[in-house]
């Protein structure tokens, strides 16, 4: 039952990641085709970059990676994509980290409930409408109306913890990234 609530698990060192960069995108333009939206090229593009690490990734790393592209590139245009990918639930903002991260599973309709490693950011993404509604329950008991639910819980990745064997220690630096 736990298992089915996990949109979008930690990345282990052996998961097929060009599948969710390929899935991600297949997802948006499914969502903006139903919705009537364009995803533009510069949207498509920032989305993609969101996925590319799969970890959460902030607006001024997306920027100085969109200028390798598009050397104009002022921030305005990457709040905007990232508003509009976030209000389609495309992405997901963790405030925490102040940042960004690709959602496991736009089509479906969810609150955000995140793990997040406190050593290497890593992120995973949980949807348990049972913790959705007893929060609203308990919101409402205190007269007070939910409109939004982002719950981010810190803690270690399996990796970090030492719960994943499958990885040898340092293979996966997160402070060094050398993309
Ligand atoms: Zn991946
Ligand atoms: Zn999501
Ligand atoms: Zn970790």
């Amino acid at each position: 039952m736990a298992a089915n609530s996990v949109l979008a698990p930690f990345r282990s060192g052996r998961h097929d990641h060009g599948h969710c960069i390929e899935d991600a995108l297949k997802a948006a333009e499914t969502v903006c085709r139903d919705r009537g939206l364009r995803l533009t090229e510069l949207r498509r593009q920032v989305l993609e970059m969101v996925w590319t690490e799969h970890r959460p990734v902030r607006a001024y790393d997306l920027l100085d990676r969109l200028r390798e592209t598009r050397g104009r590139a002022a921030p305005p245009t990457i709040y905007r994509a990232l508003d509009f990918l976030r209000d389609q639930g495309l992405v997901h903002r963790i405030e925490s980290l102040n940042a960004y991260i690709g959602c496991g599973s736009p089509l479906s309709q969810h609150s955000g409930q995140f793990l997040i490693c406190r050593e290497c950011s890593a992120v995973a993404e949980l949807d348990d409408p049972a913790i959705e509604k007893l929060i609203k329950k308990r919101a409402n008991d205190a007269g007070f109306q939910v409109v939004g639910q982002t719950i981010e819980i810190t803690g270690l990745c399996p990796q970090c913890s030492g719960g994943d064997e499958s990885s040898s220690p340092g293979s996966e630096n997160a402070l060094s990234e050398h993309a």
